[in-house]
């Protein structure tokens, strides 16, 4: 039977690990050196969830970092030191409410922020609960008042347009509420899908909806998770913002996040815990610590009084094709959308914005139905342009609708909003080509893509 006392000063923690904290006089909230097969790391002892494997002793480090550092025989802890306990449990509401911080809800889709490694398949399984990942990053309390809710627990590949349009409903429902913004926690996979959806499905955003994820789950050395949630957060709490921003780590040096418009936004690596970019724009501001610059002039900012007045649109359609063009593409791909119901097609097409003749009776059928065909760059940077060669005019000629900038993603997500909502041809073709949440802009930054190219070492926080 675990012992009382024991409880408070390993909470969470399962017997070898006990046994060996025990072993060198350390417990909860103690600061201390460890040397491990991993080396030599210092930090403070925070409690573990109760899904948390054995054998690991988790410590914050100073950079803010939760890292599981495995407890063997030859591990040596030396205590440093003390640090006041932070009240947590794994409940929801874990602090009583702080009349003079702002409220966040944090809902919860899956994801790898919402994951934990489990160790015996090595696989990231959407397990935590918003609350135990409050459990993991204390510091959030010292923010804001969070209340938590689990939407989904979904890898993000399988969340659809009906998920963004559940979300969009339960935002509205927030917003009506005590709220000062709203975090959502998701996969980073599908997550500037999800983002550019809500922009489009929303109406009258007052407060910062703050999308996050990770790319490491929260209980792996290395996570993004914590410094990614206290970042969005903060936002949440404080940003004069009132758009959907997704808020990811800036830089590889994890020191400060960037806020991208929710439009405008997209994982550029598979694996690098930096990997959203802005495209077309600069981010509209960065966070460091709890600090919030903001390099755009053009963000709708916070109104928080009317918040009661947010609305969503009512439907979401799913028969939507986003295709990829290639070389010696046939027409039969697109036969096969039109024959199986799908209602709206986006093609990412080479240059700017072509396909293959072949394509053609294909596109001419689609036409004759009404299927809205909408057409965006393969290549992200810059814009359509469908009056340059001959195959443009054609393809205008076929219907195809230029898409300006908008990333093919975003493109497909506003594709499905207009369909669900608007029922007349004319129409959806003019809400395509009109911006409605930053989708389509002005013009581009000349200098923007070069950044990928080395070109240009970064964009200066300061710019
Ligand atoms: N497959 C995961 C997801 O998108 C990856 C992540 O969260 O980073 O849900």
């Amino acid at each position: 039977m675990v012992e009382e006392q024991d409880m408070k000063d390993y909470s969470g923690y399962k017997p070898n690990s006990v046994a060996i904290m025990k072993k060198f006089g350390v417990k909860l909230w103690y600061k201390i050196e460890i040397l491990s097969s991993k080396g030599t790391v210092q930090g403070v002892v925070l409690p573990r969830n109760k899904f948390a494997p054995d054998g690991f002793v988790e410590i914050k480090l100073k950079n803010g970092y939760n890292i599981g550092v495995p407890l063997d025989k030859n591990t040596k802890i030396k205590v440093i030191g003390e640090v006041p306990p932070m009240k947590v449990s794994f409940d929801q509401h874990i602090q009583p409410k702080n009349k003079n911080l702002p409220t966040v809800c944090l809902l919860g889709t899956g994801g790898t922020i919402a994951s934990r490694l489990d160790y015996t398949t090595g696989a990231v399984i959407p397990a935590f609960e918003p609350g135990e990942l409050f459990t993991a990053v204390p510091e959030l309390a010292k923010i804001s008042n969070i209340e938590t809710e689990v939407v989904y627990q979904l890898l993000s590949e399988n969340l659809t347009p009906q998920n963004w349009l559940e979300l969009a409903k339960k935002i509205v429902e927030l917003a009506k509420t005590n709220i000062d913004g709203i975090v959502i926690a998701h996969g980073t996979d599908t997550l500037s899908y999800a983002s550019a959806a809500l922009s489009f499905l929303l109406k009258n955003v007052s407060i910062p909806i703050v999308l996050v994820g990770s790319q490491r789950s929260s209980d792996r050395p290395s996570s993004d998770a914590a410094l990614n949630l206290i970042h969005a957060v903060t936002i949440a709490s404080k940003a004069n913002i009132g758009e959907v921003v997704v808020c990811m780590m800036g830089s590889s040096a994890h020191d400060y996040g960037f806020i991208h418009r929710g439009t405008r936004v997209r994982k550029m690596h598979s694996s690098a815990r930096h990997t959203f970019r802005s495209i077309g724009i600069t981010p509209l501001g960065m966070i460091r610590d709890d600090e919030i610059k903001y390099f755009s002039t053009e963000i709708k900012p916070r109104d928080s009084k009317n918040r009661k007045k947010m609305e969503c649109w009512s439907s979401i359609e799913e028969k939507v094709a986003l295709i990829y063009s290639y070389p010696g593409m046939k027409g039969d791909i697109l036969d096969f959308y039109l024959n199986s119901g799908y209602k709206g097609i986006v093609f990412a097409g080479s240059g700017l914005g072509h396909l293959p003749k072949t394509m053609y009776p294909a596109l001419k059928r689609a036409y004759d139905a009404k299927i809205p065909i909408l057409m965006t760059v393969q290549t992200l940077w810059g814009y359509t342009g469908m009056d340059v060669y001959e195959s443009g005019r054609e393809l205008q000629d076929l219907g195809v609708i230029p898409g300006k900038n908008m990333l093919p993603e975003v493109a497909f997500t506003k594709m499905c909003w207009a369909l669900g909502n608007f029922n007349e041809y004319e129409k959806i073709r003019e809400v395509l080509t009109t911006n409605i949440a930053g989708e389509i802009t002005s013009g581009e930054s000349m200098n923007g893509f070069q950044i990928f190219q080395g070109v240009e070492h970064t964009i200066s926080p300061k710019e």
